[in-house]
């Protein structure tokens, strides 16, 4: 069995905290060598490790997403293998065009914590917002938002935080929450309700963001040191710039310099590692995960990456919920005006996140595979092994180089700023990415030739599909 202990020995702990709260901290959590947080189990008893094992969400030991299902199930809710059950899909916006500017895609996460908070539903939100002693080099953190605050700290921080501080004075803060996070991230928070119930007092909802991959701190600074802002002076980030001359997906990724206050960006797309296919500081955890949406959630955003919505440089969302109250909370914004709803059906939001699923699906599979020939201990999952079967060799490379990738660009990361020579990063970053390019055209080369001998093998068995192509 993968229990907690394997999760760590194999290093993929994603850092969440849930079993440093689940253990009032006899687990700590701190952040490791690759910039994001690992927990430590030496100080705790075996008691205090099979309790946090049970929130983990790499760990065997904890219940995964089937068991954990939507926070509040309501009878009427809609099974599907990819977006969990759910009540309601739809893809939408926020209508005051100046609100969506300063939120990553369409604005709905932070609208809708902003109105549970104002009608009451909960006290505060539990989210990733600007780090309070941004001295100490962090520049995101984990930490309860007031109803002032919500507005201010929005936008996607791909930055590895911890649940673990803040969520250690919930059960006696008497207050009740709304939690934002990556599907782990949740998934670890509803365990930990589940194994510690005076927790689900105080989370009282849950709401998830889509996720591709997470990204360790190392990713922000990165990005900034190609625009000439190396780590020890990196002040703010912006991950997603929005350029309403260009498309939604073609954001700038912004940064300020300490020492002198300038702002440098440049288009996301043009930085290395910035191509999210290239899996640059993607934690190991990830390539164990296969939970796109946040199905344990009571609602999920994500951006519609669908041709009909991404044009829109404004930013459009997929929303997937599972809970009726929310439902109707997105019914009263529409009919107040405040935000549009678009209609997005399932199969759309399964679409829109394509590549998502194809990593935590087939390459989910391949992985497994790989590791468990190697003899390494890996989690159950609701993908197998035996999944793997009908990869092509070629679509096998280009899983294993993403995964060869994320590895390599930590190392090769360490070793610039070791030497505070970032070239030393690109370098080995390039030589991948020329790689990974040589693999992908491949297998492009490849899904066009099987859908030209389909077509070839049609037209062989449509009656009159011979004289049909002599006539032509
Ligand atoms: C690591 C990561 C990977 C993602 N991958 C994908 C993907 O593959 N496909 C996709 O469609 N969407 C992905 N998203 C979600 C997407 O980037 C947007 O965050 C989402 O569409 C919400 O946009 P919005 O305009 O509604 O949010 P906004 O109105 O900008 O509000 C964002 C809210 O999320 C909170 N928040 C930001 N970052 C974090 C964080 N790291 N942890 C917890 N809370 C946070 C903020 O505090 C704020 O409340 C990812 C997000 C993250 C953090």
């Amino acid at each position: 069995m993968h229990r907690i202990e394997e999760t760590l020995e194999r290093g993929i702990c994603i850092g969440c905290g849930a079993c440093s709260a689940v253990t009032d901290g006899a687990v700590r959590v701190s952040l490791g060598p690759t910039r994001m947080y690992v927990a430590d189990l030496s100080a705790a008893a075996e008691t205090e490790v099979r309790r946090a094992s049970r929130v983990c969400p790499f760990s065997d030991e904890s219940p995964n997403e089937d068991a954990l299902g939507a926070p509040h199930p309501d009878g009427g809710m809609r099974a599907d293998g990819k977006l969990g059950r759910h009540s309601r899909t739809f893809a939408g916006r926020v209508r005051d065009d100046a609100y969506l500017l300063g939120s990553s895609s369409g604005g709905l996460t932070s609208w809708l914590v902003n109105t549970l908070i104002e009608r009451d539903v909960v006290d505060a939100a539990i989210t990733v917002g600007y780090a309070s002693g941004a001295e100490a080099g962090e520049l995101f953190e984990y930490s309860v938002l007031e109803r002032d605050e919500v507005t201010g700290n929005r936008k996607s921080q791909y930055y590895a935080a911890t649940m673990a501080d803040v969520l250690q004075d919930l059960p006696s803060s008497g207050r009740r929450f709304a939690i934002v996070g990556v599907p782990c991230f949740i998934r670890a928070a509803r365990a930990l309700c589940r194994e510690r119930p005076e927790f689900a007092r105080s989370l009282a909802l849950f709401v998830a963001l889509v996720c591709g991959h997470y990204k360790t701190q190392a990713f922000g600074e990165s990005l900034a040191w190609q625009l000439g802002v190396p780590p020890d002076d990196l002040a703010q980030v912006d991950f997603r710039s929005k350029r309403l001359d260009r498309g939604a997906n073609d954001y700038d990724f912004g940064a300020r310099a300490r020492h002198d206050g300038t702002w440098q960006q440049a288009p996301v797309r043009t930085l290395i590692g910035g191509n999210w296919g290239h899996s640059a500081f993607q934690p190991e955890a990830c390539n164990f995960c296969d939970d796109v949406v946040g199905e344990t959630a009571d609602v999920s955003f994500g951006d519609a990456w669908l041709p009909q919505f991404v044009g829109d440089p404004r930013g459009t969302n997929v929303v997937v919920s599972r809970n009726r109250m929310i439902d109707a909370l997105f019914d009263e914004g529409a009919a107040r005006g405040e935000i549009e709803v678009l209609e997005a059906t399932a199969e759309d939001v399964v679409a829109s996140q394509a590549g998502g699923f194809r990593h935590r699906r087939e390459g989910l599979a391949i992985r497994l595979r790989d590791d468990e020939e190697a003899g390494l201990s890996v989690p159950r999952k609701r993908v197998t092994a035996a999944d793997a079967a009908s990869a092509t060799p070629k679509r096998v490379a280009l899983i294993r180089q993403r995964r060869r990738m994320a590895r390599l660009s930590h190392a090769a990361y360490a070793r610039a700023v070791a030497a505070r020579d970032l070239r030393l990063y690109l370098r080995a970053e390039r030589a991948e990415i020329a790689r990974y390019r040589r693999i992908d055209l491949t297998v492009r080369q490849r899904a066009v030739d099987v859908t030209k001998s389909v077509v070839k093998r049609l037209l062989t068995l449509l009656p009159g599909a011979f004289s049909l192509r002599s006539a032509r």
